[in-house]
């Protein structure tokens, strides 16, 4: 089996690319319109068909690909069927294993970033999207969030899992790239060590986050799987616009 992760540095959003040896298939979770040319290359490299895109969640931050790849290479897109889209082939379902080829990914409806958030545990490792970051966790003040579903959500789905299984996030500000499910019950700032409920309620209601710059676009535009809009003002425009470093040299 093939696993790799790849970076995108405008929303510092990692893309995990899943291939079948068996069968040639590929599957994507939560690709960026802008990183499109870089994943079809990642894929040819490899000899690999792309079969699906799957996103974790609705993105605010950055624009999915889920579209643009279903018109290039005729994949098919996967999402959340809680967030009913209708630009949508299948609608992944809590508990029932999403399966391409030899691979298979166990969906976990893991609220509070967004409500219809999942993460997918494949083989011995989880894809926490924005549920659990690296030391950290997704905002909880939009999109439906809230803060005691998400601490539901880590404390008792995320956190049952098995201590050794790697916890690779939809981000990372910091360029790490991989935790662990123990790691995590012991170092996350907001969620490790225990913390109450209460506690973690008061840190998230204390972020004084600022309003996401690219939210107002990013949800009708992945509510419609990954329409990029016309309107996008100039300083946004690099959320749409192909990556410029070629990986070829
Ligand atoms: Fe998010």
């Amino acid at each position: 089996m093939i696993f790799r992760q790849l970076y995108e540095p405008v929303s510092s959003t990692y893309t995990y690319l899943i291939g079948c040896e068996e069968t040639g298939q590929a599957i994507l979770v939560d690709p960026v319109v802008n990183a499109i040319d870089r994943d079809l290359h990642e894929l040819s490299k490899l000899g690999m068909k792309l079969a699906y895109t799957v996103d974790t969640h609705i993105h605010a931050d950055h624009i999915t690909s889920a579209l643009e790849m279903k018109k290039k290479v005729g994949s098919k897109i996967a999402t959340p069927a809680i967030d009913g889209l209708p630009c949508t082939d299948v609608g992944i379902e809590d508990g029932t294993p999403f399966q391409v080829g030899g691979i298979t990914l166990n969906p976990l409806h893991t609220p509070g970033h967004t409500d219809g958030h999942f993460a997918y545990i494949f083989q011995d490792r989880v894809l926490t999207g924005d549920a659990l970051l690296i030391e950290g966790c997704g905002r909880t003040d939009f999109q439906n969030g809230h803060a005691d579903t998400l601490y539901n959500s880590v404390t008792e789905k995320l956190f049952a899992l098995p201590d050794d299984y790697l916890v690779y996030p939809a981000h990372d500000y910091h360029k790490r790239r991989v935790s662990t499910i123990a790691q995590e019950k012991d170092r996350n700032e907001r969620l490790g060590q225990n913390k109450s409920l209460e506690e973690f309620r008061e840190i998230m209601n204390n972020l004084n986050l600022p309003y996401p710059k690219f939210i107002d676009y990013a949800v009708p535009g992945n509510r419609k799987c990954g329409v990029c809009p016309d309107n996008l003002p100039k300083q946004l425009q690099e959320y749409c616009e192909q990556m410029t470093n070629s990986q070829q040299g």
